[in-house]
């Protein structure tokens, strides 16, 4: 069976977006400042965003607190520039409950598999069935422009759960294609925002600070704007 190559769809996609009267509405699913800001870039000419910041997997508390702050105010600054009005809907945090329900069952998984994949399935669930309760047109993830996730297992993760929401489209993506990484590198730099040095739960904080890598936030600037 030939591959499903998301980049293409995508571009014939947003093709047929631009031919519409007016710009559909779409639900992104989003999990840090860095990881949105070539999505917002790239998508907001063409649809009404809002983003759902919906992420009870980060590890502690203040890394939660520290991402939410980083991406409402880059989100401030990419409005002012662009004169776009994208909003961010943070969604009930459950921490406690989901890693006791979900992540400490598969404590032991390799980053990237069983346990990640869960990961991804239960927020990306969240997020249809908030775009579908809101009826929002689309809704996607911006999880596929991280080097460390692998795009197509999120976008087949998309196509196996979004039958359960007809009224719903998938926003399929590659954002790591047509230099996606390489902007998001240079616009983390150019707005210095904070670079998290694991991938958000227990798991990968104990194994990024096993790494001698520095995931300890106590000199955070909340206040620097
Ligand atoms: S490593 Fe990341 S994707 Fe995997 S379970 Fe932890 S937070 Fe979720």
């Amino acid at each position: 069976m030939k591959k499903f190559d998301a980049y293409a769809w995508e571009k014939e996609e947003l093709e047929k977006i631009k031919a519409l009267p007016n710009k559909p509405s779409l639900l992104l699913h989003s999990c840090c400042a860095v990881c949105n800001s070539y999505p917002l870039e790239y998508l907001a000419d063409f649809f009404d965003i809002t983003l759902l910041y919906n992420n009870h997997n980060l590890y502690p508390e203040i890394e939660y607190d520290i991402r939410l702050h980083e991406l409402n105010a880059y989100v401030d600054r990419f409005n002012q520039r662009s004169g776009q009005t994208v909003k961010i809907v943070p969604y009930d945090i459950k921490r406690d409950e989901y890693h006791e329900t979900y992540l400490a069952k598969r404590a032991d998984d390799k980053e990237g598999y069983g346990r990640c994949r869960m990961c991804y399935a239960l927020r990306m669930n969240e997020a249809m069935r908030y775009a579908s309760e809101h009826h929002f047109d689309y809704v996607s993830t911006v999880m596929t422009i991280s080097r460390q996730k692998n795009s197509a297992f999120i976008n087949d993760i998309a196509r196996r759960l979004m039958p359960a929401y007809p009224d719903l489209k998938y926003f399929y993506s590659n954002f790591k294609k047509n230099k996606g990484i390489d902007r998001s590198v240079e616009i983390a730099k150019e707005e210095k925002m904070y670079q998290q040095q694991y991938c958000g739960c227990l798991y990968s904080y104990l194994d990024a600070k096993q790494k001698g890598k520095d995931v300890d936030h106590r000199t955070y600037p909340f206040d620097k704007g």
